[in-house]
């Protein structure tokens, strides 16, 4: 198999850690495997490099910010590929340019436009384990170095699987898998074996500090086997991320997200007229406010109620917003202390029954819903924050997930 392995900050941070690396990438050569490892920088390096750029100035030249960023990451794969070749296993580090990896002229958040695989393929039939740099690439106008912004070494890993048909990307970080809730909340919760590209999206919240978002979508779109596992406990299978065929049995609930980083704003007395939603999430949109959920109850007299969600750090951009529409609402007020609990499972597409039993789960708790929306693999509900790890507990309970 040819195997793409991602190695984050954690898992390099120290010298004894790249040299746990280097253990990892030996007994997977040992079984006979072909490896390209792609490596983050070590674990507070980027951070230290932009504290050196803001020494000098606030507004750095982008592309100057990528030339010293990047450097973090060529680091520990040089390191890497040393440990590596001195333990008599043939290596050679690659940067970005060297990969083949060509992006946009967006510097500091570039995306990957393509991958030339040529040199990379030389060195995979010479025998060769291949360390990349990750994060990284050289824009396809200027050839200067560009980095793909923060967290961007997954992007690299799952870009470089796709591009080069890797049978599956690792991504090894400092936790094990995607549980079926935050084990900090459900100590009960279970690692999940295999789970859909979609469920992992929507449960982001359980997996961002895992996987990027964007990554989990770039492996979705080129077909990327992703394994989330941890490089402390390498024995430990971790989790697969794949296509929904992929998964034989299609549990009903997958897992249980928390989003305590929601405002939940209410409008009462808004006149109802054609065009007044328009107005105000067009100016919302504008103001490039992510908007959640939105419900808007049947009119009465001529007044309606509209209610709809924005993340707290939208809320202040959103006050401001709002003040052009004071005049169409008898009140506008914000709510922060409120949470999501969502329920999410691609079984549930072809189940009845699913939904009803949250709201009775929750009703058993005597825990109020305020706003319920559903997707074809999701059921969230606003819950008040201090019922936040009850609401939880008992959706994980209430759909077996501890079994
Ligand atoms: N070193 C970069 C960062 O800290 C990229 C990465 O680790 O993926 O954001
Ligand atoms: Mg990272």
């Amino acid at each position: 198999m040819l195997k793409v392995l991602k190695f984050g900050g954690t898992s390099v941070g120290t010298l004894d850690r790249i040299q746990n690396v280097a253990e990892i990438i030996k007994n997977i050569k040992d079984d006979g495997h072909d490896v390209i490892a792609v490596v983050s920088a070590m674990s507070g390096e980027t951070n230290k490099l932009i504290e050196y750029a803001t020494h000098f100035s606030k507004s750095a030249m982008p592309h100057e910010m990528d030339m010293l960023l990047s450097s973090g990451e060529r680091v520990t794969s040089a390191l890497l590929s040393i440990a590596l070749n001195e333990q008599g296993y043939p290596t050679t580090s690659m940067s970005g340019r060297q990969a083949g990896i060509v992006t946009d002229n967006a510097h500091t958040k570039a995306r990957i436009e393509s991958i030339d695989t040529t040199n990379m393929k030389q060195a995979i039939s010479e025998g060769k384990t291949i360390i990349v740099a990750g994060f990284q690439g050289i824009s396809q106008d200027n050839g200067r170095v560009s980095t793909l912004g923060r967290g961007g070494s997954d992007l690299t890993a799952v870009a470089i699987a796709g591009a080069i048909q890797a049978d599956v990307c690792e991504i090894y970080t400092d936790v094990d898998g995607i549980y079926t809730t935050d084990p900090r909340i459900e100590p009960k919760a279970k690692k999940l074996d295999k789970i859909s590209y979609d469920e992992m999206l929507e449960l982001a919240s359980l997996g961002a500090k895992v996987l990027q978002n964007r990554s989990v979508e770039m492996a979705k779109k080129l077909n990327v086997n992703l394994v989330s596992r941890s490089s402390f406990t390498p024995e430990v299978e971790g989790t697969l991320i794949t296509k929904e065929e992929n998964i034989m049995e299609k549990p009903l609930v997958s897992g249980i997200a928390l989003d305590k980083n929601q405002v939940r704003v209410g409008m009462y007395g808004v006149t109802d007229r054609p065009g007044i939603a328009s107005a105000i999430f067009t100016a919302l949109a504008d103001a490039n406010i992510n908007v959640d959920m939105i419900v808007q109850t049947v009119g009465v007299d001529g007044k309606t109620d509209l209610d709809f969600t924005i993340p707290t750090t939208d809320w202040e951009i959103c006050k401001e917003v709002m003040q052009k529409f004071e005049e169409d609402a008898e009140n506008i007020d914000y709510n922060e202390a409120i949470c999501k609990v969502s329920i999410v499972g691609v079984g549930m597409k072809s189940h009845t029954g699913v939904a009803s039993k949250a709201f009775t789960a929750l009703a058993n708790e005597n825990i109020n819903i305020r706003i319920i929306s559903t997707s074809e693999i999701k059921i969230s509900m606003i819950v008040e924050e201090k019922y936040a790890e009850l609401a939880v507990r008992a959706l994980h309970e209430a759909y077996n997930l501890d079994q």
